[in-house]
């Protein structure tokens, strides 16, 4: 019995030898972009400003990259919410470069780039919300970029009742190379009193989380169309 097993099953194992390993496998190769749901919600790319060893604004012992982290990752719960997906630039305080944080947005499918930023200034009366948009050669782009600063601002001035210092054209890095409409936010003033103590309170940041969250919203549905891959 053991030789007939033998007879049988080796010549048969020679026979599968011979196949090539290529046509054993091989199958139609679905292209990787097929994975991803033809109508994949909107993702943004949020820039919670400075960072690590880069502290931004500093009064005190009160530093900027700790309420734009704050901030953001309020922002990011209220899109989620809204069904968006975000990717953040940093979620903890470390340090990275802005080149990185360009390079981080631009490899994705992401419709927006928002950084966050709070202000500072030699003026202590100096206060206000701006919102940051960069103006170059790609005229869509930069459109679309001011579009976007427009909604947030009004959308954060309703939130907030802060003072409006308008949408500026402004030459920032993380606003001029990435590739997708970008904004960088300026929440208000470190610098000024009255808004350093608004800046103190968890319940003002929700509501600059919540004005950027809905200036985004409006910005997305109306160019939806145009955005959503
Ligand atoms: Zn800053």
């Amino acid at each position: 019995m053991a030789q007939l097993i033998w007879y049988v099953v080796l010549p048969l194992l020679s026979i599968f030898s011979m196949i090539p390993l290529e046509s054993a496998v091989a199958r139609p190769l679905k292209p990787l972009r097929a994975s991803i749901p033809q109508h994949a919600k909107p993702l943004v790319i949020l820039d919670p400003g400075h960072g690590g060893s880069d502290e931004g604004a500093k009064v005190n012992f009160f530093h900027e990259k700790r309420i734009t982290l704050v901030t953001t990752l309020v922002l990011k719960k209220l899109l989620e919410a809204k069904d968006y997906r975000v990717i953040l630039t940093r979620s903890r305080d470390v340090f990275v470069p802005l080149e990185r944080r360009v390079s981080i947005a631009n490899k994705t499918q992401a419709v927006i780039f928002v950084s966050i930023h709070y202000n500072a200034s030699h003026s202590t009366d100096a206060k206000g919300m701006e919102v940051f948009y960069y103006k170059g050669r790609n005229a869509s782009r930069s459109q679309s970029s001011k579009h976007l600063a427009d909604n947030i601002l009004s959308q954060l001035i309703k939130e907030t009742e802060a003072d409006s210092r308008g949408v500026k054209a402004g030459n920032f890095h993380v606003i001029r190379e990435t590739d997708m409409p970008a904004v960088l936010v300026e929440g208000g003033f470190m610098t000024n009193k009255e808004e350093r103590l608004l800046l103190r309170d968890k319940t003002y940041l929700n509501k600059v989380a919540s004005g950027i969250a809905e200036g985004i919203d409006q910005y997305l549905r109306k160019h939806s169309a145009l955005t959503v891959h």
